[in-house]
């Protein structure tokens, strides 16, 4: 456990929108400071006033998780204003939807270096805080589509690829009290699943309304259902959850 509970420090990167936004605020009503990564630093102003306006602690940073000098630069600026982090949201991605037969290799290598180099890049520069603490807590953010899906074999490649990092850090990092889980959603409601619609040509609210027929809950997810499962993840009793994949869809996913 830390040492000092009030000074924990969680990274979540992505977090300007949709699930790292609510994973940020989550955390942030946890008690915990949130370094807020995105892109472009100013889009993360509204996640970091909301939490600021709550009563929490939160820091903007901008920043590409792909790029090993901004990730570094990124977590010594997180270091030194908010105290090193124990807890760390790999959620940054994106996608580059197509059929294999029409898929570029610059789709391809954009979704790789997002999902699998961004987080091999933010796990690396941000685990000797967590080991040098004896505590850390790592969640990944995989997918439903891990288990294959149409027009996404880069995004499903890299999907089931942060299964294997998981695991991997699991095994690597648990003598030093470092859990690493990934948790995987189905279909949540934010500006990506907005983007597919669009896509495909279909009017949003239609494509939300198709989701949740085939969903056992009758609903599509929120960026909340999200943070709550990352909230348990790493919180301090969690500490014998590792290395697991947490399917987060509504129903059971095979
Ligand atoms: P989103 O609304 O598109 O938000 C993703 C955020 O990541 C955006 O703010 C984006 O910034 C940022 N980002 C992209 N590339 C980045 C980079 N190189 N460095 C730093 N930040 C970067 O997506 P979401 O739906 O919230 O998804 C969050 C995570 O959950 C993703 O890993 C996604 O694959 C996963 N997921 C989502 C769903 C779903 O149904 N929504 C389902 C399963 C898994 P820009 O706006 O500047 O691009």
């Amino acid at each position: 456990m830390p040492e000092n509970p009030e000074s924990r420090t969680a990274i979540v990167t992505g977090a300007a929108r949709g699930i790292g936004a609510g994973v940020a605020k989550r955390l942030a009503s946890d008690g915990f400071k949130v370094a807020v990564i995105d892109l472009d630093e100013s889009a993360c102003a509204a996640t970091v006033d909301a939490i600021v306006s709550a009563g929490g602690a939160a820091l903007a940073v901008g920043a590409d998780v792909s790029d090993a000098a901004s990730v570094d630069a990124a977590v010594e600026r997180i270091v030194s204003e908010l105290g090193p982090p124990t807890v760390l949201v790999n959620n940054a991605g994106i996608t580059r939807d197509n059929l294999l037969f029409k898929m570029t290799v610059e789709d391809w290598d954009a979704v790789m270096a997002v999902h699998l180099r961004g987080s091999f890049l933010m796990t690396k520069a941000a685990q000797k805080h967590m080991t040098e603490a004896k505590f850390g807590r790592i969640v990944n953010l995989s997918s439903t589509s891990a288990l294959g899906n149409r027009g996404q074999v880069n995004y499903s490649a890299a999907k089931a690829g942060l299964q294997g990092f998981t695991k991997t850090l699991a095994i690597e990092l648990g003598k030093f009290g470092v859990t690493a889980n990934a948790i995987a959603p189905g279909f949540i409601e934010t500006e990506m699943t907005a983007a597919t619609a669009e896509r495909l040509g279909v009017d949003f609210e239609d494509f939300k309304k198709f989701n949740a027929e085939q969903i056992p809950v009758a609903r599509v997810g929120q960026p909340e259902d999200i943070a709550h499962t990352v909230s348990f993840l790493v919180s301090e009793g969690a500490g014998f959850v590792s290395g697991q994949v947490i399917y987060v869809a509504g129903g059971p996913k095979d």
